[in-house]
């Protein structure tokens, strides 16, 4: 008997908004200026290697990998840089460097590597392309790709899941990538498999985007290896996107608390992640740009190819601007986004989406302990101790609910009839277990 049904699991239905999804990728104006914070990635910021008049063109490494978790940054631009400067890091929320470089508007590359058969190439070999050209997961995560891609010898890896789903409303970037872009993606995979020496894939999809599974499914049938890999069609439902309740949806594996999906033998990879892959190593190019969605509250939602370091405020305006009652921009889709201080804030590797809104927040009021968030819960947790627990301090009691297992979808909090903003108190209550040390 299976352990999941495929069709329905835990999670809520919040109304797609895919209004981009039929925009075909187009590219956006090169920035004037541009702002590369030096921690875009999850680990150690890169150090900077250039310094202020310094003349960079696009593609060109500006800041080196700041350790083993870390990767290297690239001017996304030809021109000079301006300044150093201090700006808060949309990924970890810290006060970091970042470089600003004003465009020339030559865009003139660096010489790219000759080109070579990744055939002749050796694992350790592909590794270091990807962590050359400093790729992460695109998916938001910004994990660096190079180290996902080396599990310790005692996690052996039987199978990789690509995270085609693209749950959260709104989104369309990885989307327009198979559809437009699905050879690259299935090479980026090929990679994958070879680096880690596996041979059993899911392109996992969800079935709201038909056209991307045909897609899909019919490049998969010309490859010389179609019976290792299945596009696997899913019951469209939110949270399906997060790693932990994909794996569970496929598999029937259940990641253990504070782990990974390695401890139960699977990558998670994203669909721009192998584009991202397959630009390197086929064509020697360093991760500069990506497919960001902008949508909401804009005149043209639009799928947009868009240079890192580009300031939101560029992107809204090449969409024909954001409506007059829009006072809010979030990085990302309305459950899982993070709103953004000012709309000029530059994106970054990890921007898959700008969804500028009208700020709806309701005020909060007490937990009538009425379990609709427990219902909802994709990681089968009860969120509503989260908030009694950190509401009243006692933050070491949190481990007894595995919070740690949280993946922070936002999925109890959107239909909390006490309008209780949950994740925010999985955040700091997980911040506070980090702070005291406190491991389950
Ligand atoms: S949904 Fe909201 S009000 Fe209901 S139990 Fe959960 S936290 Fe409390
Ligand atoms: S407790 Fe965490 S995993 Fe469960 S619904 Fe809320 S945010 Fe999602």
């Amino acid at each position: 008997m299976a352990l999941f049904d495929k069709r329905k699991s835990p999670g809520v239905h919040p109304p797609g908004n895919k209004v981009a999804s039929g925009k075909a990728i187009e590219r956006a104006p090169l920035p004037r200026e541009i702002i590369l914070p030096l921690s875009q990635h999850i680990g150690a910021p890169a150090k900077a290697i250039v310094k202020s008049r310094d003349e960079v063109k696009t593609g060109q490494k500006i800041a080196e990998a700041g350790g083993f978790v870390s990767v290297p940054i690239h001017s996304t631009v030809s021109g000079k840089v301006k300044k150093i400067i201090q700006v808060v890091s949309s990924v970890t929320s810290q006060v970091g460097d970042a470089i600003v470089i004003e465009s020339d508007g030559r865009d003139e590359w660096i010489e790219l590597p000759r080109r070579v058969d990744p055939n002749s190439l050796s694992k350790e070999e592909l590794l270091n392309i990807i962590k050359e050209a400093g790729i992460v997961g695109m998916g938001g995560a910004t994990f660096p790709t190079h180290v996902k891609l080396q599990p310790p010898p005692n996690k052996p890896i039987d199978t990789i899941i690509i995270n085609g789903c693209e749950c959260e409303p709104y989104i369309t970037s990885d989307h327009r990538l198979m559809l437009e872009k699905g050879e690259e993606v299935l090479r980026g995979l090929w990679i994958m498999m070879r680096v880690i020496g596996c041979e059993r894939a899911y392109i996992a999809i969800e079935d709201n985007k038909p056209d991307a599974i045909t897609k899909m499914q019919s490049l998969v049938s010309k490859t010389s290896f179609p019976g290792k890999i299945t596009v696997e069609s899913l019951h469209t439902q939110y949270p399906l996107g997060a790693e932990k309740t994909l794996l569970k949806r496929i598999l029937g594996r259940e990641v253990p608390v504070g782990g990974l999906p390695m401890d139960v033998g699977v990558v998670v990879q994203n669909v721009s992640t192998l584009k991202a892959i397959h630009d390197a190593v086929y064509e020697g190019r360093p991760l500069v740009e990506r497919v960001v969605t902008v949508a909401g509250l804009v005149r043209e939602p639009m799928n947009l190819m868009a240079r890192f370091g580009t300031s939101a405020e560029e992107l809204i305006g090449f969409c024909g601007g954001a409506a007059r009652e829009a006072d809010e921009m979030l990085f990302g889709g309305p459950m899982m986004g993070i709103a953004q201080p000012a709309f000029d804030t530059p994106t970054q590797k990890g921007t898959n989406s700008i969804l500028v809104k009208k700020n709806t927040k309701m005020e909060e009021s007490n937990c009538i302990r009425c379990g609709t968030c427990v219902e909802a819960c994709p990681m089968s947790l009860m969120p509503l101790m989260y908030v009694t627990y950190v509401k009243n301090k006692k933050y070491e009691d949190l481990n007894d609910y595995w919070i740690e297992n949280c993946v922070e979808c936002g999925s109890c909090a959107y239909d909390c009839p006490a309008n209780i903003p949950i994740v925010q108190y999985v955040k700091v209550g997980k911040a506070e277990l980090r702070k005291l040390g406190v491991k389950k």
